[in-house]
């Protein structure tokens, strides 16, 4: 007999661990489980393990709105965000919940019995299980490998080539040379980390990031927390820190050239005289057309101040045997090379949808709210702001999810079903120039022009949208099961609580 659940999260991250504590305090009736693939729980902080590994956004706005973050640090370590990952899940009593090394690979939904049949894989076998609501928190890219470019010569290289997603543990740089490319964020946390004791660090990249300095503590975060107390204090501190960074994204799209000018001023104040930042920190793009790079108390410019660390900015023309030689002509000797040149993004977790038997073709989809898909029932996936802190999104993703299965307990509906209205044109579901985004665009589905099928990347706005809009949009379509058939149910279910 297949096990059903009314509930299955896929993926053990921050988004899953997050959206069962939602789920749980708004239906502790509900039946739930956690499939995730790995054999431990936090997704990203628990897979990254490059030195330095830590946060960029802060951990008032990246930690769970029900869940005050209390370290003095808001800019967090790497191993500090996941014990904050473990400790919820364990004190809510998640982690029972969890079945760990099994991956979702497929997914079935049946319009007649209202309900998805879940292929998953364990142990080298592969079972089923049945859901009312599937819900997919299982992140944004590839685990089992980061994207790395095609070097010419690379297999001539003398040293070590290692990729910050798969960092190994005996890797020992110290006294050595080595060079990270790359420009985003894991390169700019990785260099100043490497250079406290590596004997130089080269941060080579093809083209400048933007790069702001911000204090690791947040001073007023802090004085609030006595003041107030805890939760109080977190409350304010998320909202202030909202404020910060929408004026932040906001003047950088309005008032691009003042927004540059700013940033250029700071950079300028942190590097030694004389410094060629129009070379290395002068980007050709806008502010925040990519990824805006926030390094803690200016660790990077420290360690180029104190000649640890340098940008070169130029292309690889091949790796050679001692090192690098660069279209400019220049060598770079090194004896590791970090190939910090992103992650391969991976849409939906990985997991084929199928709905009455036919295929979901993804790029052809529209999502809803940027977290159900057109035409797909039961059906909610997790993807976080690019512009601001992931976890602010997926708090509102998992309070939608518990909003809308109240109102179809309240109505006795079996099946909602965005539906998409064929006037609305596409825009890409991720409103983002990066290189490591552009990529990928074209598996992803699409949002739309309008409501609700727009993609919301302002926080104040999908609270609005999310937690207090309407449910019955018009978009949405609820309908009940048909009636079951006598006997249907010798094939049948069984509820389980895990
Ligand atoms: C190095 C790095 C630093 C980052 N820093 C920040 C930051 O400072 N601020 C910010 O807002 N965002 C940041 N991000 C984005 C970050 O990924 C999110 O903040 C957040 O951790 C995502 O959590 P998640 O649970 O949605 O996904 P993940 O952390 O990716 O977790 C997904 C989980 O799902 C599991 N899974 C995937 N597919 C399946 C499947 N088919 N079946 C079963 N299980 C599956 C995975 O094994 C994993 O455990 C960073 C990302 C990286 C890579």
């Amino acid at each position: 007999m297949t096990e059903h659940v009314d509930v299955l999260i896929v993926g053990a991250g921050l988004s899953g661990i997050g959206a069962a504590r939602h789920l749980q305090d708004a239906f502790p009736q509900r039946t739930y489980a956690i499939l995730e693939a790995r054999n431990a729980i936090g997704g990203t902080w628990d897979l990254f393990r490059y030195p330095g590994v830590r946060s960029d956004s802060d951990m008032h706005t990246l930690g769970y709105r029900f869940r005050p973050w209390t370290d003095a640090k808001a800019i967090a370590d790497g191993p500090s965000i996941l014990q904050y990952v473990r400790d919820t899940a364990t004190e809510a009593g998640i982690d029972k919940r969890i079945r760990f090394g099994h991956r979702v690979i497929g997914a079935d939904w049946s319009s007649s019995q209202a309900r998805w049949t879940v292929r998953i894989e364990h142990d080298g076998e592969t079972s089923e299980l049945t859901c009312d609501f599937l819900y997919v928190c299982g992140g944004y890219y590839r685990y089992d490998r980061g994207f790395t470019p095609e070097f010419a010569g690379i297999g001539e290289f003398r040293g070590r080539v290692v990729h910050p997603q798969q960092w190994p543990e005996d890797l020992d740089y110290a006294g050595k040379r080595v060079v990270v490319i790359g420009s985003g964020a894991t390169a700019v946390t990785l260099v100043p980390a490497l250079a406290e004791s590596a004997a130089k660090v080269t941060m080579l990249q093809r083209s400048p990031t933007y790069i702001l300095s911000l204090p690791s503590v947040d001073a007023v975060a802090n004085r609030l927390r006595e003041l107030l107390g805890p939760r109080r204090a977190y409350t304010i501190t998320r909202w202030k820190n909202v404020a910060v960074a929408t004026l932040i994204y906001q003047l950088s799209q309005r008032r691009p050239a003042m927004m540059r000018g700013f940033i250029r001023s700071q950079t300028v104040k942190q590097l030694p005289a004389g410094y060629d930042v129009d070379t290395h920190f002068k980007p050709t793009y806008g502010p925040w057309d990519q990824r805006l790079c926030l390094v803690p108390d200016g660790d990077l410019f420290r360690a180029i101040r104190h000649g640890n660390a340098e940008v070169v900015t130029d292309r690889i023309e091949r790796f050679t045997p001692d090192g690098l030689r660069l279209e400019s002509g220049a060598e770079l000797e090194a004896d590791i090379v970090v190939t910090a040149t992103g992650l391969d993004l991976l849409p939906i977790a990985g997991i084929e949808l199928r709905v009455d038997g036919r295929t979901v073709e993804l790029p052809k989809t529209m999502a809803y709210k940027g977290m159900m898909l057109g035409d797909v029932p039961n059906f909610a996936f997790t993807i976080g702001y690019t512009n601001a802190s992931w976890t602010l999104k997926a708090d509102l993703v998992a309070e939608f999810v518990c909003r809308l299965l109240r109102y179809m307990d309240a109505r006795g509906y079996d099946s909602c079903t965005p539906t998409p209205d064929p006037a609305v044109d596409r825009r890409p579901l991720m409103d983002f120039q990066a290189g490591y985004v552009l990529r990928a665009l074209d598996r992803f589905p699409s949002a739309g022009t309008r409501q609700p099928w727009r993609l919301g990347m302002n926080y104040a706005q999908d609270v609005y949208t999310l937690r207090h809009g309407r449910i019955a949009d018009g978009a949405m379509r609820f309908e009940r099961r048909e009636p079951q058939v006598v006997g249907e149910h010798e094939h049948g279910s069984e509820h389980a609580t895990a």
